[in-house]
């Protein structure tokens, strides 16, 4: 469902930030992609969402080449794809509730269907008692629960993550981790950058390394495979 052939790119100030990536991520799969700060991996996850395109290659997702719809079918693509940050990126003046409805309102969905399906996604990210809450009153475990649960909103084929952890001490990460476990159960992809080495070597997902912006392992049950 995800699939990268031959895939370069070199920003516009000449950084060859990925080289000849092939990569297949199927239906379903988790993900977690590692390597050294500067490697590649968010540029490698940033051509997934379109945030940026290829200098050279072909990337589909759901079998539509990312990099030639047309700018008006861009929405439809990221609708299908959620997207979580390490920074979190909730809107400050709304409110948990509305930050999660606002990602269906802007494709949108009717107000009665919001409504019930915020209600399910806080119900599934276990936080249905700060609905309420604006961003400044929620812990940082919290936030990233709501933007995962924003992520969800329009049920996405693929959530993709650039270290959601790396802003939240061990524990809440291992809370975290075990919510991307569960949605993945529940049947979306995963795909993860993330320096969480623990994380990584307990879990036994697929492990793809980067390193100067080439894959340099790929494992089904993989290991960080790094010292920190
Ligand atoms: P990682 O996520 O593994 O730390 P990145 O994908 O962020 O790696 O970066 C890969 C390389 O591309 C680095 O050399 C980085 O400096 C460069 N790079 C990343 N984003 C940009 C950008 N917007 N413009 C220019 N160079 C960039
Ligand atoms: P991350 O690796 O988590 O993306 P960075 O601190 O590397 O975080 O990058 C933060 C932002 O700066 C990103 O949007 C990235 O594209 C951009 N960036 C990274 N390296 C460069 C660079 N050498 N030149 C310009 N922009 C860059």
């Amino acid at each position: 469902m995800i699939e990268m052939y031959g895939v370069w790119k070199v920003y516009e100030n000449g950084n060859d930030a990925l080289q000849n990536i092939d990569i297949k991520i199927g239906r379903g799969e988790f993900v977690y992609v590692v390597g050294p700060s500067g490697a590649g991996k968010s540029t490698f996850i940033k051509l997934m969402y379109r945030e940026e395109r290829p200098t050279k290659g072909q990337i589909y997702i759901n079998g539509i080449n990312v990099d030639k719809v047309k700018e008006r079918k861009i929405p439809q693509i990221r609708r299908n794809i959620g997207v979580v940050f390490q920074d979190f990126r909730l809107l400050p003046r709304m409110t948990s509730f509305e930050n999660v409805a606002f990602a269906m309102e802007v494709v949108e969905t009717p107000r009665k269907r919001i409504e019930q399906r915020v209600r399910e996604l806080f119900e599934l990210v276990g936080l249905e008692d700060r609905m309420d809450a604006y961003p400044d009153e929620l812990s940082g475990g919290e936030m990233q629960r709501v933007a995962i649960a924003r992520a969800m909103a329009n049920k996405p084929s693929v959530i993709i993550a650039d270290e959601p952890t790396g802003n939240l001490d061990p524990e809440t990460s291992w809370g975290i981790m075990e919510l991307f476990e569960e949605i993945n159960d529940l049947g979306t992809t995963v795909v993860m950058a993330t320096h969480n080495r623990d994380i990584v070597n307990q879990m036994k997902k697929r492990v793809v390394a980067i390193e100067d912006g080439q894959i340099v392992r790929d494992e089904l049950r993989g290991e960080y495979g790094y010292e920190s």
